[in-house]
């Protein structure tokens, strides 16, 4: 696997803190495959999604910021997509069998 080490720009600075949470150490950011679970039990999937992870050179914390979050959430949109499975618009958050004519979201109450 190709790691990329990324210093920590004055740009970068500006948008996140740029020390450790922990220890107060320098913290980096490289580019690492996350793989995560779908369902349970027969239903289960793995899906994989490129991360950003962020570490600690002190401490070796490390951890996912937002861009994960959004990049775990795309795997999984696309992943139902195949499956005929299409999330609220909205709040994105509870699956929606888009075939079954539902044209409002159990969770939010939006229409879409
Ligand atoms: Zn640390
Ligand atoms: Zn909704």
């Amino acid at each position: 696997m190709l790691l990329n080490f990324l210093y920590y720009t004055e740009m970068d600075t500006l948008h996140m803190n740029s020390t450790c949470p922990f220890c107060d150490g320098l913290v980096f950011e490289r580019d690492d495959i996350d793989t995560f679970q779908y369902g349970s039990d027969e239903d289960a999937v793995l899906l994989t999604a490129s991360v950003i992870v962020i570490y600690c050179d002190g401490c070796g914390e490390q951890w996912t910021d937002e861009r994960s979050e959004d990049t775990r959430q795309k795997v999984l949109e696309d992943y139902l997509v195949t499956k005929g499975i299409y999330l609220c618009t909205i709040c994105r958050a509870v699956p929606v069998d888009a075939s079954d004519g539902y044209d409002t979201c159990d969770n939010c109450a939006g229409a879409f």
